[in-house]
């Protein structure tokens, strides 16, 4: 593809790193603990303090990724084979893999294409006597409706795990998403999302017992975890595997990072809050459907921010992009619905015609670069590029 600007790329995402982190990251090193440690101990409490402190009654557990959080909450809240769990098929591979991992069925149902969100309504028509959990997910940072999934679960004898992968600090109702009545709530700090761990993840729970069999399966199935084990006073060398386990403990190099990118929330949010509104407002006359607006008093994480092609566009939605990448604009889908994926396509059955808004708002969608990195004038360069491009 060739190049009609002589500015360098934008590139759609990066992480914003500071002197802080990197300090920190160097201390981590020098430390001699490199694993899971004083730093993963601190960061889970830091988390909590975030989410309201201990009085809230909520756990966290640091993970080496979100996808290895759902794991282990589903893992926790017992669902096995024979078991159906809902999600939306507008999302990323992860919220649902997670499910065939443990051999249950994934049911996957349609957004609201006003939101782009699970519809509560889809989830309701899809629940059937197998049916033991949905996995709702904040797309883009926008809150699914909570409300509506939480009284429709309770109805219905289900289970909640949220994928937060997109909702650090969306609220709901003023309240933060990880505090909310789900049964647990996990967090990704890939290097693309609104904190970062480089990889890593963060699943928070008011439940005890499930906070307590995530921990011993987020290490092997041990009884007791490293730095437990060389730190106690007891014998350090004694502990017993309880069941198989998996190897998903956050490394204290990464909660380094994560110490520091915590701190930074509040920051972060407001520069990604600009960066909407001024896309929103510079785009307002577009052929363009733009993302929609939190309900008043509410956060939006803007992790993305998804704008779909009206009818009255002059381009198509691949050539856009292509225009897009050609004036040096990096620019994403988000995302190719779990079912035109031959893996779910074929294993489930699925049409295109099951999943309409899915469909639909996939065929015109792009997500355009939203990070704190980008300064004004890289902010400008997208809003000059993509009035351009859609004035025709
Ligand atoms: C990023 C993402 C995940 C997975 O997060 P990891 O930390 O990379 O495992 C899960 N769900 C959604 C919606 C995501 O965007």
């Amino acid at each position: 593809m060739t190049s009609d600007t002589a500015l360098p790329f934008l590139p759609f995402a990066l992480p914003e790193i500071g002197e802080e982190e990197i300090a920190e990251v160097i201390d981590t090193l020098r430390s001699g603990w490199v694993t899971t440690g004083p730093k993963a101990k601190r960061f889970e409490a830091d988390f909590i303090d975030f989410l309201g402190g201990p009085a809230t009654g909520l756990e966290a557990i640091a993970v080496n990724s979100a996808t290895a959080g759902l794991h282990l909450a589903l893992e926790a809240l017992g669902i096995g084979p024979g078991d159906e769990v809902i999600t939306t098929t507008h999302t990323f591979t992860a919220t649902a893999e997670v499910v065939r991992y443990l051999g249950a069925d994934v049911v996957l149902v349609d957004i609201d294409p006003a939101t782009l969100n699970i519809d509560p309504a889809a989830v309701e028509a899809a629940i059937t006597p197998r049916t033991k959990a949905i996995v709702p997910v904040h797309y883009a940072g926008l809150a699914a409706d909570m409300p509506a999934l939480l009284a429709l679960a309770r109805r219905h004898g289900l289970k909640v795990v949220e994928d937060a992968a997109h909702a650090l600090p969306t609220t709901v109702q003023g309240q933060l998403v990880g505090t909310l009545a789900s049964d647990a709530t996990v967090f990704s700090f890939y290097a693309n999302k609104t904190i970062t761990t480089g990889e890593g993840g963060m699943l928070v729970t008011r439940d005890a017992e499930l906070a307590r069999r995530a921990k011993v399966m987020r290490l092997h199935g041990m009884s007791r975890d490293a730095f437990d084990r060389f730190t106690a006073t007891v014998p350090s060398w004694y502990y017993e595997i309880v069941a198989p386990g998996f190897k998903y403990n956050l490394t204290d190099i990464a909660a380094a990072l994560g110490l520091h990118q915590l701190k930074r929330v509040e920051a972060f949010q407001q520069r990604r809050v600009a960066i909407a509104r001024r896309y929103s407002e510079a785009f307002a006359d577009l052929p363009l459907l733009l993302p929609p607006e939190p309900a008043a008093g509410d956060r939006h994480a803007w992790h993305l921010y998804v704008v779909r092609l009206a009818d009255a566009a002059p381009l198509s939605r691949d050539v856009f992009i292509e225009r897009l990448f050609q004036a040096g604009i990096g620019c994403s889908v988000h995302y190719i619905p779990l079912h035109l994926h031959p893996y779910w396509r074929d294993r489930y059955g699925l049409q295109p015609a099951q999943f309409p808004h899915s469909q639909r708002a996939y065929e015109r969608m792009l997500s355009l670069p939203l990070y704190t990195r980008m300064c004004d004038a890289d902010v400008e360069r997208v809003v000059a590029t993509v009035r351009r491009l859609l004035q025709g």
